[in-house]
């Protein structure tokens, strides 16, 4: 089925040029490129993406880390797009990180891990929204 998914490149990947690199290398997996944005997110915006890791040991140094720099929110489009994303995105535990993943390619530690997916449908549905207007999306 296609569907769409939301991909945000984070602060430790813009700040070391990646951009071109992860946006590569998601096209190349046969992504299609719906919606891109660069935004530096204020504290406020953070929380709101985050906001079920409220409570959570990391989640102030998760928040500050968010917003430390730009970030590039990007919808993806292609079949299995959630799943297929996330398996191209790689783990959250580093050493779960697989050869190829953008995470173990990337990912400077488990926190500051270079990408984002959204992790099913409703997120996925729910994350677009808090980035993009449907006319964003084409
Ligand atoms: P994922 O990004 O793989 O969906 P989570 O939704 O569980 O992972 O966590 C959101 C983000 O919070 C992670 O990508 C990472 O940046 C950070 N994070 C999660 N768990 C930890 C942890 N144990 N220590 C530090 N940072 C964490
Ligand atoms: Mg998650």
């Amino acid at each position: 089925m296609i569907q769409q998914t939301l991909c945000l490149i984070k602060p430790d990947a813009t700040k070391r040029h990646l951009i071109g690199k992860i946006l590569s290398h998601l096209e190349d997996a046969g992504l299609t490129i719906k919606a891109l944005k660069k935004i530096q997110l204020t504290r406020e915006q953070a929380e709101g993406f985050y906001a079920e890791h409220q409570g959570r040991e990391y989640f102030t140094s998760l928040i500050d880390f968010m917003i430390s720099a730009p970030v590039v929110a990007v919808v993806l489009e292609g079949e299995n797009a959630v799943a297929n994303y996330r398996a191209l995105m790689g783990a959250t535990k580093p050493e779960d990180q697989k050869q190829g993943t953008l995470r173990k390619m990337y990912a400077l530690s488990g926190r500051e891990n270079s990408v984002h997916g959204s992790d099913s449908v409703e997120s996925a549905e729910h994350e677009i929204a808090y980035f993009f207007t449907t006319n964003e999306i084409v």
